[in-house]
């Protein structure tokens, strides 16, 4: 059996500590007990942790052995800002699906009112993506970048950058990943439930990005971000 997994809060040495209500949820939901054993995740490892004391709002472990994590590959999303219910269950799902960075962009049909609200709910999204991480036993949650202009976002980095486009007819997803042509980091762009506009995919075009299609359905933009990611992550990882 795989035991829990949870992200420390706090690392020094061979000790590490969740605080807060990260720590009342394992007193509350699961009665932690001192001795009891669980994984926990320092950052640059996975490591075995032996519950030393239980206090208010504070759990604190002695950490052993590492244990084995599973390693991801580099995925990037992109993610325009959409209705934020939806959002947050793309960034529950891309997480569990192994994405390592979400990029919140503000698109041109992002709404208003959504743009102006995005970065307070960084906080939210991180929260979201630490348990998803701890869900799906990941050794680290992905960074949840605070929101930035498409103009930035089109700058970013990585060996493969493809813009998700329903509007594209001759090129998929599945055609331009390949283990060695990504094996430096894959970039994917999916945009907010209006669509990117044509001056914005022509940007992504001068920018270098390619154009993909996920296939013959249009599909809403959550859905679109995890079928993109289940994508680059079929064809990346190995056991
Ligand atoms: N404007 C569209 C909906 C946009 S869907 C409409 O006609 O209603 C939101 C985003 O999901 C798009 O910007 C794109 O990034 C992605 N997307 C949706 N379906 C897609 C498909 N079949 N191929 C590639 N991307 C798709």
């Amino acid at each position: 059996m795989t035991r829990r997994r949870f992200i420390a809060d706090e690392v020094s040495g061979d000790r590490a500590a969740l605080v807060g209500e990260h720590a009342d949820h394992l007193v509350r939901v699961l009665r932690t007990r001192v001795g009891q054993e669980f994984d926990i995740a320092t950052g640059d490892a996975v490591r075995r942790g032996r519950v030393a004391s239980v206090g208010d709002g504070r759990v604190e472990f002695e950490l052993a052995e590492e244990v084995s994590a599973a390693s991801l590959s580099e995925i990037t999303l992109v993610l325009a800002v959409f209705k934020f219910d939806r959002m947050e269950w793309a960034i529950e799902k891309c997480t569990e699906l192994g994405v390592s960075r979400i990029v919140p962009v503000i698109a041109r049909r992002t709404d208003a009112h959504l743009a102006a609200a995005s970065a307070k709910r960084v906080e939210r999204w991180r929260r979201i993506a630490r348990q998803a991480a701890e869900q799906s036993r990941r050794a680290a949650p992905p960074e949840i970048a605070v929101p930035i202009k498409l103009a930035e976002a089109l700058n970013l980095q990585a060996a493969l950058r493809v813009v998700l486009a329903e509007s594209e007819e001759r090129t998929l997803l599945r055609d331009v990943v390949s283990p060695d042509a990504s094996a430096g980091a894959v970039a994917l762009a999916v945009g907010p439930e209006g669509g990117w506009t044509e001056d914005e995919l022509q940007c992504f075009g001068q920018a270098g990005w390619i154009s993909a299609s996920l296939g013959n359905t249009i599909l809403r933009a959550e859905t679109a971000a995890m079928a993109a990611i289940a994508v680059v992550a079929s064809a990346l990882y190995s056991l």
